[in-house]
């Protein structure tokens, strides 16, 4: 497995960078999910109140008989619960489910620039950072412009955004303002979700020249990188894979092959043109023929 190495955030908390992800484990799965994790040796939990499994991974961390100040825990603030004084009483909410008095990590799940509360929301989380029911708080799913108005009305920045990032969505410029701004690259679906990028011809091809498998090659990528990373598997097999990417170092040429299939193909909500987190506008543009282009064409129009 080797030692998983830890990043210093922006107010020097430092968080593991391989993570165990959480979303779409059943609950009725999550506390042996939770628990195999820490088996294969995950120190790093990433959960969400949406995610409906805070409650079974505090019982996996009760379980485990590690101390708290052993597991780097997050959570992330509901979509439809922004607000000040929402962020709070939820944060206090998530504690109770997860059985504990503080979490490492608090994001903003979505902006949600259709309530444009996000700003609002951000001066509780300052709260619960200044009275450490959070070590660190972040964001999730901004983009620059989200990132760029807080940075004008707050005197936070984010230690993460966590964000879609994946050899196929490699958010190379987003990254970079990251890296200006102070703020840590997180990547959720960093194996593209299970979708066809560990299928890709130059992953599966890197995966025999490294004698590693393609979710190893793309979790190495993202490690190189910088990123955070929290990968997710229900299989124990798959969770010690996808933790012992530390031991090898893919070379310069092979991270630019990597970095060179971004296409943009993204699975989540494309948030620079879409009002919120249920991806309305590119469920829309998959039913019906011709929207696709539509939208296309509209956004060409207004980047103009
Ligand atoms: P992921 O990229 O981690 O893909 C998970 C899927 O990849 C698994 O279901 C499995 O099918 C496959 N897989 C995993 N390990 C593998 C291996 N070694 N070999 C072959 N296939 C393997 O996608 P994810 O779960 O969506 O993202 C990871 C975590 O990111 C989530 O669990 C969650 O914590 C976080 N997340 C956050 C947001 C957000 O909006 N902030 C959105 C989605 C996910």
């Amino acid at each position: 497995m080797g030692d998983v190495p830890f990043i210093p955030l922006n107010n020097g908390v430092t968080i593991p960078q391989l993570g165990f992800g959480v979303y779409r484990i059943a609950p009725g799965q999550t506390e042996q999910a939770v628990l195999a994790a820490f088996e294969a040796g995950y120190r790093h939990i990433d959960t969400a109140q949406r995610y409906g499994n805070e409650k079974q991974v505090g019982r996996a961390l009760a379980r485990s008989g590690l101390s708290r100040d052993a597991v780097f825990l997050t959570t992330k603030l509901d979509v439809d619960r922004h607000g000040r004084r929402e962020a709070i009483r939820e944060l206090e909410k998530s504690l109770g489910r997860l059985g504990t008095d503080h979490v490492d990590l608090y994001l903003i799940h979505w902006p949600e620039p259709g309530a444009d509360r996000y700003v609002e929301t951000w001066t509780g989380f300052e709260e619960v950072l200044a009275d450490g029911r959070a070590r660190a708080i972040g964001v999730s799913n901004f983009t620059r412009a989200h990132l760029q108005r807080l940075a004008a009305e707050s005197t936070t920045i984010p230690a993460v955004n966590q964000v879609e990032c994946h050899p196929l969505f490699a958010r190379t410029r987003l990254r970079e303002f990251h890296r200006l701004q102070g703020i840590e690259t997180e990547a959720w679906g960093p194996l593209g979700q299970g979708g066809p990028l560990l299928a890709e011809a130059e992953v599966v091809r890197l995966a025999h020249e490294y004698g590693r498998s393609p979710a190893q090659i793309v979790l190495r990528w993202h490690v190189q990188l910088g990123n955070i990373v929290c990968a997710k598997s229900t299989r124990p097999e798959r969770m010690r894979q996808n933790i012992s990417v530390v031991d090898f170092a893919l070379d310069d040429a092979d991270m630019h092959v990597l970095t060179a299939l971004d296409v943009g193909e993204h699975r989540g909500p494309d948030l620079d043109h879409c009002p919120g987190p249920t991806g309305r506008l590119r469920r829309v543009a998959r039913r019906v023929p011709g929207a696709r282009r539509a939208v296309r064409a509209a956004r060409a129009l207004r980047s103009r």
